[in-house]
């Protein structure tokens, strides 16, 4: 069988569902109820490595996707990051900005985020707020249903 990390083993769907039903802020990343996955960086790639087949595909994305503002890979905006723990949870594609749990008709959407995600607040300091623009936007994979 194929290597799978710790972090992947012990996620489910079931679990991801049951973080969603206690905070889902329509197509926002979550403040409080997600998977925490890998703890870096280096541990996704370390796993993606030994042939981990969701952190992979995280790396995969990271390496293949580039920022709006310079065009760097997003890979190489996360190494300038202060932290790059992995956090996992489970969105819908069909619900709009601040749209509730009553209004999903189907989780589609797997959210990954890496390294800080926390809004600022009104009062931000110019150092919150370049920490704030530097954020890493949550990378999305739409689960789709490949036996139609
Ligand atoms: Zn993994």
């Amino acid at each position: 069988m194929a290597f799978e990390c710790p972090y992947c083993a012990n996620l489910s769907i079931e679990l991801l569902v049951d973080l969603a039903k206690t905070e889902l802020s329509g197509l926002f990343f979550p403040q409080k109820a997600f998977y925490r996955h890998q703890p870096s960086l280096g541990a996704l790639e370390e796993a993606a490595t030994k042939g981990c087949s969701l952190c992979s595909l995280v790396v995969e994305y990271l390496k293949s996707s580039r920022d709006h503002v310079n065009q760097w890979p997003y890979y190489t905006d996360a190494t300038q990051l202060p932290s790059t723990d992995v956090k996992i949870a489970l969105n819908s594609s069909h619900i709009r900005i601040n749209e509730q749990l009553e209004k999903v008709q189907v989780f589609d959407t797997l959210m990954v985020h890496i390294g800080p995600w926390e809004d600022i607040g009104e009062e931000a300091t110019e150092e919150e707020l370049d920490a704030f623009y530097a954020r890493l936007p949550t990378l999305e994979f739409n689960i789709v249903n490949l036996l139609g």
